[in-house]
């Protein structure tokens, strides 16, 4: 038995980057709620801060309940490690600074979760980095954005709420045509449906909190990194690191140095760590992931083809539809389903789309109105009022939300049970 065997995606869910407890026997993953680590003496001490022995410190930087988590994230993405981090919007936060200096540019999609959007538009703008927003439905859009200080391509898996499936073998050329890392939020594709190093990201990220951890019961975040981006002309990443006495991360950690360096820099100096407790919940959250994906993707092809048929409905946004402009596209990057959230629109009386879709959402029964999305359960929201409420009617345009848009993240349940909840708020709102 020595050839070394490449185990599924279920068994890693389940068992990558832990083995049990030699010295408990505990089979579980053990919550090491430890805020520091004892050193063995003070040459050990030194040789852990200077980097040169891995090793833990202090939980701010790393943790072995955490780092469980992130193997088990690596494994599943296809990448050489991860760092989990207290959220999705701080995965994005620290990968950007790390990978940017002051005057640098990221080119976007505009197709963006509402928080990333408003975190790239507004707090990066104060770190003096610029983005430029493009349609990313034409590479060309892509081209022409791109300038001699763009230093990251950025995209969602799924674009949030649009539905569109980003463009991962034209963006991938594009990026690697300029040697500039392809950064992807894979949050509503979850590795399990769609792994975007695959198909040429280098560096992928979520917000944890969603389908992850699966029960809406913590906020956290991780960044994978695939090991392939070549940082030797990348200021950023190969500087000599001031703090680490001019360490270079990428020529001395090579295809871990930019998650070494977002670790041992960026997160240590900023702070934004995840709690051992919230990573055991991931942890938790991971081990059912295929199952409840699948189950995922079967209540909302049932329901997206129950509501495209619906009179009170004007259109559906699902690209597990045949008829949605990216269906190839999602058939071709994500063979198992392209998951469970979805935006629908519905027809509105006397033309007051916004009233309608309060109305719809107040008298669902099963569905929560809850600003979240991943859940187990089946969850709905009102995108113009709620979580895209902060952009103007322009931004609204661009991200493509539109009044009348209702996004629902489909659950697990009863597929009859939801199918009986959406039937009664149709009926509500035709009284
Ligand atoms: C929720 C979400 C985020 C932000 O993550 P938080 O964990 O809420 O900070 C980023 N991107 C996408 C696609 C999301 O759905």
């Amino acid at each position: 038995m020595s050839e070394k065997r490449k185990f599924g995606f279920e068994t890693r869910m389940l068992h990558a980057g832990h083995i049990p407890d030699s010295h408990t026997g505990a089979r579980a993953v053990p919550i090491y709620q430890t805020a520091s680590y004892v050193f063995d003496n003070a040459d050990h001490a030194a040789s852990l801060f200077e980097l040169k022995q891995y090793g833990n410190i202090y939980s701010r930087i790393s943790n072995p309940t955490n780092a469980v988590f992130e193997e088990r994230m690596a494994s599943l993405e296809g990448g050489t490690g991860a760092v989990a981090v207290s959220s999705g919007q701080s995965a994005q936060m620290l990968t950007m600074m790390t990978l940017l200096n002051p005057g640098d540019e990221i080119v976007a999609s505009s197709h963006l979760y509402g928080g990333t959007y408003t975190q790239f538009e507004h707090t990066f703008k104060k770190l003096s980095l610029k983005v430029t927003f493009v349609d990313p439905s034409d590479i060309a859009n892509w081209e022409k954005a791109i300038t001699p200080k763009t230093k990251v391509l950025y995209g969602e898996t799924i674009g949030n709420p649009a539905g569109s499936i980003f463009d991962f073998e034209s963006v991938s050329a594009l990026a690697k045509a300029n040697n500039i890392p392809l950064v992807i939020d894979n949050t509503l594709a979850s590795p399990y449906l769609c792994r975007p190093m695959e198909w040429g990201a280098d560096i992928v990220l979520h917000s944890a909190t969603k389908f992850i951890n699966g029960q809406g019961t913590a906020i956290a975040g991780v960044v994978v990194e695939s090991g392939k981006f070549d940082y030797t002309h990348f200021p950023a990443v190969s500087a000599p690191s001031i703090p680490y006495h001019n360490l270079n991360f990428y020529e001395t950690f090579g295809h871990y140095g930019f998650l070494m360096k977002l670790r041992a820099e960026t997160l240590r100096n900023t702070g934004s760590c995840l709690s051992a407790f919230d990573a055991f919940l991931l942890i938790q959250g991971l081990q059912t992931l295929s199952i409840r994906m699948d189950r995922h993707v079967q209540n909302a092809l049932a329901i997206a083809t129950f509501l495209k048929q619906h009179p009170m409905v004007e259109w559906v946004n699902y690209a597990g539809l045949p008829d949605h402009p990216h269906h190839e596209r999602a058939k071709k990057y994500l063979p198992k389903g392209a998951s469970s959230v979805f935006a629908f629109g519905l027809k509105s009386k006397n033309n007051n789309a916004r009233e309608t879709g309060k109305k719809f959402i107040e008298a669902l029964q099963i569905f929560s109105h809850v600003a979240n999305l991943g859940d187990s359960k089946s969850l709905v929201i009102h995108p113009a009022s709620t979580t895209h409420q902060q952009l103007s009617d322009e931004e609204l345009k661009r991200a493509k939300v539109n009044p009348e848009l209702i996004r629902i993240s489909v659950g697990i349940e009863t597929t009859d049970d939801l199918i009986w909840d959406l039937e009664q708020a149709f009926h509500a709102i035709s009284q």
